[in-house]
């Protein structure tokens, strides 16, 4: 007879996700290029300047998806749905526009809330059970992440 403690330790083993599963972890990197300045900031970044930005964006899984373009599930997701930023403002990214003008007024265009952004608009975009990761830089040596728990 099965011990029912031992039983339930192993349920909340399996919830708490103790037994590791194999995954999968797609990394895309890209830039797009963009002005903004931040309200009411008493600085240089206060007024209107521009960012070679760059994104890195990590999605993991243990379950393959199909996707816009593919019906089988073969993938995670699809690069193309990860890469979505970088295309043209008239498309539908954040390259060359103001992000100030674009992006939606609760998000200042700190480099903190433009991960945000990206992360909450990717995250609708991608099959629910994926874990995502943004990371963003506006300069070479300074990166923010931003990221499931
Ligand atoms: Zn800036």
């Amino acid at each position: 007879m099965t011990n029912p403690q031992v039983l339930q330790t192993a349920i909340n083993g399996a919830s708490n996700k103790r037994f590791k599963m194999p995954k999968w972890g797609l990394v895309t990197e890209f830039t797009f290029n963009s002005a903004h300045y931040i309200k009411d900031y008493d600085g240089l970044c206060g007024r209107m300047h521009g960012h070679n930005y760059k994104v890195r964006i990590e999605a993991t899984s243990s379950k393959l998806n199909s996707s816009e373009h593919c019906p089988h599930p073969v993938m995670v997701v699809d690069f193309k749905t990860l890469r979505w930023a970088k295309q043209d403002v008239t498309k539908g990214g954040l390259d060359h526009c103001v992000l100030n003008e674009v992006m939606p007024s609760e998000y200042e265009t700190t480099g903190d809330m433009i991960a945000k952004y990206i992360y909450d608009v990717t995250k609708k975009r991608v099959p629910s059970d994926l874990q995502l990761k943004v990371a963003m830089s506006e300069t070479p040596n300074s990166w923010v992440e931003y990221e499931d728990d």
